[in-house]
């Protein structure tokens, strides 16, 4: 056997904007309640006690960290779940004044999905459209607005294409007009400032497995007064707002991240969006035929975004894969389905090249090295699917007979 088939194969994970891996730190700080202080944090006992003063510490850590106040912090199965309880129990409460609400056409399926089954109750939802680069323009939010307008969510930065959205501003609009509003910030936080009071905003999503914290953990930001109905019921956990036993170490360890990810923002944030840039630059220099997804600088650090003309999406990610490499079509949620991505047609890709679209999202442990590494591979495999594709020979023969 020679040398080179002894070798490993490398892998270079370049999905962070499905999920991070756990920070060993963060591991570290919820073992224990894994093990001695396992107790149900309900419990009024000594045990009790102890879980309960980790999740009201954590609480505290969490709130102070987005300017907010720890009252104001309920606790949820994760993004997925705050983004439904906003959806489907805020325009309930709001009732008496109306039955609109207005989205982003680009939000996640946790919001989208929900959006849809709202409409199927009678609800009336309005899905704004985003520019070629998918911003939001906070006027359209504006023309969008009727008298029953009861809420508007609009995502901090969108997890496919990495677009940073104007939530201040159509934050204010929202105010002005006594609309409720929220924003999920799920993407955007570690990588760009989130502070529930500079933002504005009436709701906030975080979760924690997207900054190297657990899954199956994340908050809903509810600013005192604010009326929601109540969504999952049962016992009288996080104030009756949210019935089920407390996860205890994910509420720790979520704290635990989040502290680590505003604590290395600066550093972090550098660093991602100076090694994006330099892959970002090659990949176009080296292959023709492709578009960068997203807006030039309002976007994540770590986010890059492709379409491929003559290229199956699906086929990239799976030929890559073979090499060790790991990146997605956009949403983990639709990766695996050959439905084009909403964000990528949203910002006017045609859906026959839409297909063709794919992320490679970077995280805290991604090297230069790992980028060259990647950059010959898809070079590689783009060439060769190219080679493969029908529509590619019509378009070289046509070029050739010009
Ligand atoms: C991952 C993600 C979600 C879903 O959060 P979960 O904790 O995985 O349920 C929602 N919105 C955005 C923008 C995300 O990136």
């Amino acid at each position: 056997m020679n040398k080179s088939n002894q070798q490993k194969l490398q892998r270079v994970y370049l999905d962070h904007s499905a999920t991070t891996p756990l920070d060993p730190t963060v591991l570290a700080t919820m073992l224990p309640y894994f093990g001695d202080t396992f107790g149900n944090a309900d419990s009024v006992h000594y045990f009790g006690r102890q879980a309960a003063a980790a999740v009201d510490t954590a609480r505290r850590t969490i709130a102070s960290l987005i300017g907010a106040k720890h009252s104001e912090i309920f606790f949820t199965s994760g993004g997925t779940e705050a983004n439904n309880w906003v959806i489907k129990r805020v325009p309930y409460a709001k009732q008496d004044k109306g039955n609109h609400i207005i989205v982003a056409a680009i939000e996640h399926p946790s919001i989208i999905s929900a959006t849809k089954q709202m409409e199927d109750d009678g609800y009336k939802v309005t899905y704004v459209p985003v520019d070629s680069k998918g911003i939001v323009d906070p006027d359209t939010i504006q023309k969008a607005i009727t008298d029953k307008t009861v809420l508007i969510s609009v995502m901090l930065a969108n997890n496919e294409i990495g677009s940073i959205q104007p939530v201040a501003e159509i934050a204010k609009i929202a105010k002005k007009h006594g609309i409720a509003m929220h924003s999920d910030a799920i993407q955007a936080i570690g990588s760009v400032e989130v502070n529930v009071g500079k933002l504005g905003v009436d709701f906030l999503t975080l979760s924690a497995h997207k900054i190297y914290g657990p899954k199956g953990i994340g908050c809903l930001y509810i600013r005192g007064g604010q009326k929601i109905g109540k969504f999952i019921v049962g016992g009288h956990q996080e104030r009756t707002y949210r019935g089920g036993t407390t996860n205890v170490p994910g509420i720790v360890g979520f704290a635990k991240a989040l502290e680590i990810a505003v604590r290395d923002m600066e550093k972090n944030s550098t660093k991602l969006a100076e090694l994006r840039d330099y892959f970002v630059s090659e990949i176009l220099k080296r292959i023709e035929h492709i578009t960068y997804n997203g807006h030039p600088t309002k976007r994540l650090p770590h986010n890059t975004n492709f379409t491929f003309d003559f290229v199956e999406g699906e086929s990239l990610i799976m030929s890559l894969d073979l090499d060790g490499i790991a990146c997605s079509s956009g949403s983990a949620c639709s990766s695996g389905s050959l439905t084009p991505s909403h964000v990528i047609l949203a910002i006017g890709v045609p859906e026959e090249k839409a297909q063709g679209s794919i992320r490679f999202s970077l995280g805290k442990s991604t090297t230069k090295t790992q980028l060259d590494y990647t950059i010959d591979k898809i070079v590689k495999r783009v060439d060769k699917l190219r080679e493969m594709s029908p529509l590619f020979k019509q378009f070289t023969d046509g070029k050739k007979l010009i």
